[in-house]
């Protein structure tokens, strides 16, 4: 079986890839782990990825096929497939369909977990973690007993830059201008196979439907 999970920043979606890939046996690839694997590994394709990645540019669709088709073909003998976070552009999803058409083994479902802009930026931008035992609170959901200090150790909470709302609204931008294109790719090429579900739900909620789609469309 192979998928393709997608959805916005802060939709949930790598908690979500791990139960899903665990609950039908696929191997998950998750393009930000193998993007850092491939950097730590050294090969040369490697070093191209570090050269974008630590200047902070968007590395070019060309680097990032070379790199998850070889994921792909270094797990994919027999197995099930989960992609999360690729393909992230239209000419990323031709490519994918190139390789998996020329080992007939075409996707089975495309899933898209939608999420509510602001119910995003509310729940990235309220994380703070403890910069001295790394507990994770959040200002509205899961707050300190005391403002901005940790319960354990009294510890000044942190926000990751990338929690912050600027941040966060650039990086809705940019899925918005690039990822959803995607998703009517698919729809044209694969309409029946692509599924939404919503994300606006508890994480428990949200992986039954997962689940209940990926079966339906995979005939699993
Ligand atoms: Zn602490």
């Amino acid at each position: 079986m192979r998928v393709v999970l997608m959805g916005p920043p802060g939709a949930g979606k790598g908690t979500q890839a791990k139960r899903l890939a665990e609950k039908f046996r696929m191997a998950h690839l998750s393009s930000g782990d193998i993007f850092r694997a491939e950097k730590a590994g050294g090969s040369a394709l490697g070093a191209k990825l570090a050269e974008y990645m630590s200047a902070g540019k968007l590395v070019p669709d060309e680097i990032v096929v070379d790199v998850m088709a070889k994921a792909i073909r270094e797990c994919s003998a027999g197995g099930g497939l989960l992609l999360d976070g690729f393909p992230r552009t239209v000419p990323q999803a031709q490519a994918l369909d190139k390789q998996l058409a020329a080992s007939r083994t075409p996707l089975d479902a495309v899933v898209v977990i939608t999420a509510d802009d602001e119910q995003i930026v509310r729940r990235i931008t309220g994380r703070r973690s403890c910069p001295k035992c790394g507990r994770i609170y959040h200002t509205e959901f899961m707050p300190p007993r005391e403002n901005n200090v940790c319960d354990d150790d009294k510890a000044t909470l942190d926000q990751r830059a990338d929690d912050k709302e600027d941040v966060v609204r650039q990086r809705l931008e940019a899925y918005y201008r690039q990822t959803e294109p995607v998703i009517g790719y698919y729809r044209q090429s694969n309409g029946e196979h692509v599924v939404e579900v919503d994300g606006n739900r508890a994480p428990e909620e949200v992986t039954a439907s997962l689940i209940e789609a990926v079966s339906r469309l995979a005939g699993a």
